[in-house]
């Protein structure tokens, strides 16, 4: 009834001009759906490896659980790291940088799968001025480490962090667009809502264990990040302290696979 009435008040000239628009609309929407398939085709084209099926494992998770991150390995602290953690019965998730993928490097990462930890995208080069150029150059440069993902591990983890995180001078201008990309490839993000400070300034083991334990209290389904970079040698020699407090605290330690993925609301 009411639309009756709307449509009474309109002349046929109106009407049809409206038609018209709508048409228009319709024929445009669909030019730019052709367009976005075309660049897809295009992406996968340039990017053949860019492509994951990230899932969430779904698990009822423990009251108090926690995921414990180290990036910019493997290296020799890693071999450390994975020593303690089986020590302690923890688990851990590693974000890899593909430039330490050596020989070596390729034997550590295998063992922490061997031994349940969980490997995830941290880039290439992890040099922030080239990766963060364009939203361009981070796909060439996560290609390359995804690459080497499906060489020796035969396919490429669904998880990534940005280096530095998602919130930068460098990512910030580029950050939307690269969310949305990676998305669309079915990789899911995670930056960290605890933070050890272990690669910043002078780090002391009293600074990283306060860093950790004057915050995590407040986090829900906390994720620590700490590194196993060459030079994060007092994260190695502190780590048995903080599994310590941890599993004293009442924390279980899970693998991000078992996270919904994360990203600075910021
Ligand atoms: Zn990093």
């Amino acid at each position: 009834m009411v639309a009756a009435l709307l449509l009474a008040n309109f002349s046929i000239t109106e009407w049809t001009k409206i038609t018209a628009r709508q048409a228009e609309r319709k024929e445009a929407q669909a030019v730019l759906q052709e367009q976005v398939m075309a660049e897809n085709v295009t992406m996968e084209r340039d990017y053949p490896n860019l492509h994951a099926k990230g899932k969430v494992t779904k698990q009822d998770l423990p009251e108090k659980v926690v995921f414990l991150t180290f990036d910019d390995g493997p290296s020799r602290n890693t071999v450390r790291i994975l020593d303690t953690l089986k020590e302690y019965n923890a688990c851990a998730t590693f974000f890899v940088i593909g430039e330490n993928l050596t020989e070596e490097g390729v034997k550590i990462a295998r063992r922490a799968l061997e031994e349940g930890h969980m490997l995830g995208m941290h880039t290439e080069t992890h040099r922030y001025e080239t990766i963060y150029h364009s939203v361009d150059s981070f796909l060439t440069d996560y290609d390359k480490l995804a690459a080497r993902f499906v060489e020796e591990f035969g396919e490429c983890p669904a998880i990534y962090r940005f280096p530095g995180g998602s919130y930068s001078n460098y990512i910030n201008p580029i950050k939307e667009e690269l969310k949305e990309n990676l998305q669309q490839r079915g990789f899911l993000g995670y930056d960290w809502t605890v933070s050890g400070e272990d690669s910043v300034g002078t780090p002391t083991a009293t600074s990283i264990k306060n860093n950790i334990f004057d915050t995590i209290a407040s986090r829900e389904r906390p994720i620590i990040l700490l590194h196993d970079s060459p030079c994060s040698n007092l994260t190695a020699d502190v780590l048995p302290e903080i599994l310590e407090k941890l599993i004293a605290d009442g924390y279980t330690f899970m693998t991000l696979q078992y996270r919904e993925p994360y990203l600075f609301p910021w």
